[in-house]
C-alpha cells in the first residue's frame, strides 16, 4: 500500500509518499507560504528536487498541488489517488485522550480539537491538513497519529509537576512529552541493533535535533521524557531555553520591560544555544567552527547543551535503576561527533567507552561505544515519517 505522510504546520506543509510494503519514499516534497504566496518542493525518488511557485490561499490548494504533482503524467509516481491506500497524519498533541495513534473519524476530529488548548500553535494547522485532505480524498482512511501518545505510559510520579493539584484538574496541566514517534521508532531499533528483547530493556534515547529531548523507555515503555507540558522544558536546544528558574521570569520581566508574550518569545526564539551563543547560530555546525576558532560564547553553548544531555542521562538512569543502550538521533545526535564525544566524557562512571573511530561517522546506524562498555551506544537516523507511515498500515 501507498501511504501518504502529511506534517501540517500553520503555513507549511510536508509530505512524503511511502510505499508500505518496500519502506522506500516514492516522492516527497514541502509546501511553504501557504496563506502568504505559496511554493512547491517535489522530488520523485531518483528524481530532480523541483521547486515552482504556486498560489496557495489555503491548505487545501496545497493539497492538491501535492495530488497534482504526485499523479503528474511526467513527474508523478502513481496514475491516480486510487493508489494512495490511506493518509498518515503527524499531530502534535493528543493530551490524555490519544495513548495511541488512532483512524480519524469526526469524533477523532473533536477530540483533537479539545486538545489545542495545549499546543494553539501545531495543533489548529494540523487539523487544517486532516481536512483539506478529507475534501480532497475522501474515502481514503486516514490515521492520526500523536507526538505525545507514546508518552502517556509515563508513571504519574514522572509527570505531575509540583503545582497545586487543581491545575492538573481543571486544566490537565501535567507533563506530556513529545517527539513521541521518534523516540519509539529509535528505542525500538536500538532494541533490534543490541540483539536484545524490546521488553526487557532499558534505553535511553537522546533525540537531539532543532528541537531536542531525552526519553528513558523500559521494557518498551516511555517512563520519562525531558520535554512536558509543552516542547519548551527539558534540554538547551537551538533557540529554546528548555529548563530555567521559573522566578528568572518576573525578573527579566521587569528589567526589559516584557509582557507574557515578550517573555515566550525570549524562551522560544532567542534563547538556546542561539543565545547563549551571543547570537551567532542556532546550527552546531556554525557553532563547532566559532568554538575552534575560538569563539567563547560559541564553546560555552556548546558545553552548556552537552552539560545539560549528560545530567539529563544521568536522571534517566536513575529513572530506570540502570541503563543497557543509549541511543543518538535527529539532526545533531546523527552528525555531531563532538557533542557525542562531550556527552559520553561524562558517563564514565556508568562504565560506557566511546570508540573514537566509530564515532567520527554520521548519519547512519553504528554502534560507537567500544566491546568492553557495559553499555552499548548507538547512532541510529530518526525516521518519523516511516513511524508514520508503519502506524498507518497497522490500523487502515
Ligand atoms: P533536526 O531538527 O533534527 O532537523 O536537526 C537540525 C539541526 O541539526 C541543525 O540545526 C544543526 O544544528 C544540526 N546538524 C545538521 N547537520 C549537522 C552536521 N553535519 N554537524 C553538526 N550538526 C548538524
Amino acid at each position: 500500500m501507498n501511504v501518504l505522510v502529511i506534517n501540517c504546520g500553520s503555513s507549511s506543509l510536508k509530505f512524503q509518499l511511502i510505499n508500505s510494503e518496500s519502506e522506500k519514499v516514492l516522492a516527497k516534497g514541502l509546501c511553504e507560504r501557504i496563506g502568504i504566496d505559496g511554493s512547491l518542493t517535489y522530488q520523485p525518488e531518483g528524481g530532480e528536487k523541483v521547486k515552482s511557485d504556486k498560489a496557495m490561499p489555503t491548505h487545501t490548494e496545497a493539497i492538491q498541488f501535492v495530488i497534482d504533482a504526485l499523479t503528474d503524467e511526467m513527474t508523478g509516481v502513481v496514475k491516480s489517488l486510487n493508489e494512495i491506500g490511506a493518509v498518515g497524519h503527524r499531530v502534535v498533541h493528543g493530551g490524555e485522550k490519544f495513548a495511541n495513534s488512532v483512524v480519524i473519524t469526526d469524533e477523532v476530529i473533536k477530540a483533537i480539537e479539545e486538545c489545542n488548548d495545549l499546543a494553539p500553535l501545531h495543533n489548529p494547522a494540523n487539523l487544517i491538513g486532516i481536512r483539506a485532505c478529507q475534501k480532497l480524498m475522501p474515502g481514503t482512511p486516514m490515521v492520526a497519529v500523536f507526538d505525545t501518545a507514546f508518552h502517556q505510559t509515563m508513571p504519574e510520579k514522572a509527570y505531575m509537576y509540583g503545582l497545586p493539584y487543581e491545575y492538573y484538574e481543571k486544566y490537565k496541566v501535567r507533563r506530556y512529552g513529545f517527539h513521541g514517534t521518534s523516540h519509539s521508532f529509535v528505542s525500538k531499533r536500538a532494541a533490534e541493533l543490541a540483539g536484545k528483547p524490546y521488553e526487557s530493556l532499558k534505553t535511553i534515547v537522546c533525540h537531539l535535533g532543532n528541537g531536542a529531548s531525552i526519553c528513558a523507555v523500559e521494557n518498551g515503555k516511555s517512563v520519562d521524557t525531558s520535554m512536558g507540558l509543552t516542547p519548551l522544558e527539558g534540554l538547551v536546544m537551538g533557540t529554546r531555553s528548555g529548563d530555567i528558574d521559573p522566578a528568572i521570569l518576573e525578573f527579566i520581566a521587569k528589567k526589559e520591560d516584557l509582557d507574557i508574550a515578550g517573555l515566550m518569545n525570549m524562551l522560544n526564539k532567542k534563547s538556546g544555544v542561539y543565545g547563549l551563543s551571543n547570537y551567532l547560530s542556532s546550527d552546531f555546525r556554525d557553532l563547532s567552527a566559532g568554538a575552534e576558532s575560538g569563539n567563547k560564547p560559541a564553546e560555552i553553548a556548546l558545553d552548556v547543551f552537552c552539560y545539560r544531555v549528560a545530567k539529563y542521562v544521568g536522571a534517566y538512569a536513575a529513572a530506570m535503576n540502570g541503563v543497557d543502550v543509549i541511543a543518538f538521533t535527529a539532526g545533531i545526535g546523527e552528525n555531531s561527533d563532538i557533542v557525542r564525544e562531550k556527552v559520553i566524557d561524562c558517563l564514565g562512571y556508568l562504565g560506557i567507552t566511546l570508540d573514537k573511530e566509530a564515532n567520527s561517522k554520521r548519519g547512519e546506524e553504528v554502534l560507537i561505544s567500544t566491546p568492553e562498555s557495559k553499555v552499548q551506544v548507538f547512532i541510529i537516523p530518526t525516521n518519523e515519517e516511516l513511524a508514520i507511515a508503519r502506524e498507518t498500515v497497522a490500523l487502515v
